[in-house]
């Protein structure tokens, strides 16, 4: 099957403009907006996506912090040249914002703080295949 050349992205709670910000971010970076949507995540949903983080010590504290606002849902895709996945991964940096770089993402718009590695600003799907899965997830219409 030839891949989508799009990935998935959804910006977590936080403040109105920091969330336009970091979406201008990834136009400006050559990011096109295929489709937005700003919504609260509900508990059903955050337990199928962090199915590999459901019985770690931080998923509760983390699902309440994603529930506690609106996220902003997100498919992107870019230049032909480009993979957006890998593309857009290399853009937001690592999982642990103050693990990244000055530049990227996570480390400009994230917390820097030893407990709250899920107030990472962004999440981005990691393959191709997990974008596919989850714009089905979240995008189901
Ligand atoms: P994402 O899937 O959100 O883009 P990722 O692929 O870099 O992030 P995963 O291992 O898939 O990392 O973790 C998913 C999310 O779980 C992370 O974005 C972060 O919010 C949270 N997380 C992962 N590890 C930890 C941890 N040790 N402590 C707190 N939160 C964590
Ligand atoms: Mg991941």
């Amino acid at each position: 099957m030839e891949e989508k050349k799009r990935t998935f992205a959804f910006l977590k709670p936080g403040k109105k403009n920091k969330q336009s910000a970091i979406i201008a971010e990834l136009q400006f970076a050559g990011f096109t907006v295929v489709r937005e949507e700003t919504r609260v995540l509900d508990i059903a949903m955050l337990r199928e996506h962090y199915a590999h983080h459901v019985d770690k010590p931080f998923f509760q504290p983390m699902a309440d912090y994603l529930m506690s606002g609106e996220s902003v849902l997100l498919i992107l895709s870019c230049k032909d040249d480009l993979d957006p996945v890998q593309f857009l991964r290399d853009l937001i940096g690592p999982t642990d914002p103050k693990k990244g770089q000055f530049g990227q993402i996570r480390y400009d718009y994230g917390a820097h703080h030893p407990d709250i590695i899920f107030m990472n600003a962004i999440h981005a799907s990691g393959t191709s295949a997990e974008a596919e899965e989850e714009i089905a997830r979240f995008f189901p219409n």
